[in-house]
């Protein structure tokens, strides 16, 4: 079955789908920020382009949404060219482990947060993320 939204239509939906996530991370980060945690965000120059990185030490974070990173619970194919977005989610999802292996193999630490994670205990998640980054302070004293 063929989209019933012309190409250029659906990649406009798609991407208002992405924007609504990034409100999301924006939140996070200012909350974060005003904790006292110091980063950078989607920072080009490191695989995978980490929504939020610390390169000094050595922690990357990235939010994954539940539908472009294929969460178990929330990602629901869409409707139309059904084949078209199960390889693409799939590709993403074998993407996101090789990412979270080459971070693993050079000893950084890497968290990743689902976005319904974010919906659903925000100030948690705020709070175990900056642990995780004083933690990495830390360990390189
Ligand atoms: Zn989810």
């Amino acid at each position: 079955m063929s989209d019933i939204f012309s190409p250029d239509v659906r990649k406009r939906i798609m991407q208002a789908v992405k924007s609504t996530h990034s409100q999301l991370e924006n939140t996070f980060s200012a909350n974060l920020w005003r904790k006292g945690a110091r980063f950078r965000r989607n920072v080009a120059s490191l695989p995978g382009n980490p929504d939020i990185a610390i390169k000094k030490y050595r922690v990357v974070i990235f939010i994954d949404s539940c539908f472009w990173h294929k969460c178990e619970s929330h990602c629901k194919m869409p409707k139309s060219n059904t084949e078209y977005w199960c390889n693409k989610l799939k590709r993403n999802a074998i993407r996101d482990k090789e990412i979270t292996n080459y971070y693993v193999q050079k000893g950084w630490i890497i968290r990743r947060i689902w976005e319904h994670q974010l919906k659903t205990e925000f100030s948690k998640t705020v709070d175990d993320t900056f642990i995780i980054i004083e933690q990495a302070k830390n360990n390189l004293r």
